[in-house]
């Protein structure tokens, strides 16, 4: 296991809290702060040692100036404010002179929140690129770095990679977890293990089927995944979304592991990719011209339940249809049900699922939802992580 925030001496330092707080904003106002609540326990384990705290995060992706505009970090210190019930300094730049004096006068137990690292993206891509002197001028503003955001640790940034490889570093509270429920449960599962995968993103995702597989007893798809494996099976699911490019792989995977892969048999459609419109009930053997197929029907609810009842592990990527659209959330929300249910230890990565599973009322009812998308699957797949990977062990 990787050096935790407990096993170095931080009393009274300067800290480099690298959070994850990416929340969702729009004009101003933040529809989910999950993020920001998950990443308040290392925050109060800091100031309860007498740190002075600078926190770190990226918000959205920048490419221009005009990107910049709605990507300031400003909301989140308000909110974060808030849910501290602490002052925190807001510093909207991410190197320079008001920085440094902000950080030179802060008293222990004073927390600093820098501007969105990712303004270094445009123009020269300093952030994103883990360019050297941004990561050692960061570092030079602390003491010890502390990798709290689980969600950019399979990213090589300067605002991990770049400042760990300076100063003393360790992981928080919340990569902590991450790597306990993804990695430790997942690498010797208790069987019957089950992973579930949905989703829209085939190509990112489809090349971990066969390594999640070697684990897994079953896997049951729905979403655009299942829309691809039955399309390799010959079905046609007329306007249906899937991924040509991915069809040989299915068509490989079936041969190798035909009994493991258990798909939906009907679902919900409709002739346009849009909520409160007219939803039609449809076996997928017998799509009807110009329909898609945007959730999973009661007949395969069943099917997926009379596997997840025997099930000691379930891992969750991927809602199992357009669970954002009232009129195709029926398969997501029936998934959570069974999966509360179940006497299963629940784990769910990726961001739409785990959104999925908050706006459905889970969040407390699963063992684990991960904070990371992409860095949950890529974990599971065995890669590494190097934003965590650069963290000695204990
Ligand atoms: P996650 O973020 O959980 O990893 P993805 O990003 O791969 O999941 O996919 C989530 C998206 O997949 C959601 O926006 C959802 O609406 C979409 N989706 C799920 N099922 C379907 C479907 N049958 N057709 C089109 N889109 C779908
Ligand atoms: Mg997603």
């Amino acid at each position: 296991m990787k050096k935790t925030i407990r096993d170095l001496d931080i009393d009274g330092k300067t800290l480099i809290i690298r959070c994850d707080l990416n929340v969702p904003i729009k004009d101003g106002v933040i529809s989910d702060d999950n993020r920001i609540r998950e990443s308040l326990k290392t925050i109060n384990y800091a100031l309860d040692h007498n740190c002075k705290i600078i926190i770190l995060s990226h918000l959205g992706r920048i490419k221009s100036e005009e990107d910049k505009k709605g990507k300031s970090l400003l909301p989140v210190a308000i909110r974060l404010e808030e849910l501290l019930g602490k002052k925190v300094l807001f510093v909207n730049e991410t190197r320079g002179s008001v920085l440094e004096e902000a950080v030179s006068n802060m008293n222990n137990k004073d927390i600093v929140l820098v501007e969105n690292t990712r303004y270094e993206d445009y123009p020269d891509n300093k952030e994103s690129g883990c360019d050297i002197e941004l990561g050692k001028y960061w570092s030079s503003l602390a003491d010890v770095f502390v990798n709290d955001a689980f969600g950019t640790s399979h990213r090589k940034h300067a605002s991990n990679v770049g400042i760990a490889k300076n100063i003393p570093s360790c992981i928080g509270f919340l990569v902590e977890k991450e790597l306990l429920m993804l990695k430790e449960s997942l690498d010797t599962p208790k069987c019957p293990y089950i992973v579930i995968m949905g989703g829209a993103k085939i190509n990112d995702k489809i090349k971990v089927i066969d390594k999640l597989l070697k684990k897994a007893d079953y896997l049951l798809v729905g979403g655009g995944i299942a829309n691809t494996f039955l399309t390799a099976l010959g079905y046609d699911l007329k306007k249906s979304i899937y991924d040509e490019d991915s069809i040989e792989y299915c068509k490989n995977v079936i041969k190798k592991y035909k009994d493991k892969i258990v798909l939906p048999v009907d679902g919900y459609c409709s002739s346009e990719y849009k909520d409160g419109i007219e939803v039609d009930y449809c076996k997928l053997d017998n799509v009807l011209d110009g329909k898609m197929v945007l959730d999973i029907g009661k007949e395969s609810i069943e099917l997926f339940s009379n596997y997840i009842k025997d099930a000691k592990t379930v891992f969750w990527n991927g809602p199992v249809g357009v669970s954002e659209f009232k009129n195709f959330e029926y398969g997501t929300k029936k998934l959570c049900e069974i999966l509360d249910k179940s006497n299963a230890k629940v784990i769910v990565g990726g961001g739409d699922s785990a959104a999925a599973a908050i706006k459905f009322g889970y969040k407390n009812k699963f063992d684990h939802i991960s904070t990371g998308g992409g860095a949950s699957l890529e974990l599971i797949e065995g890669k590494a992580l190097p934003a965590i990977d650069i963290i000695e062990d204990k």
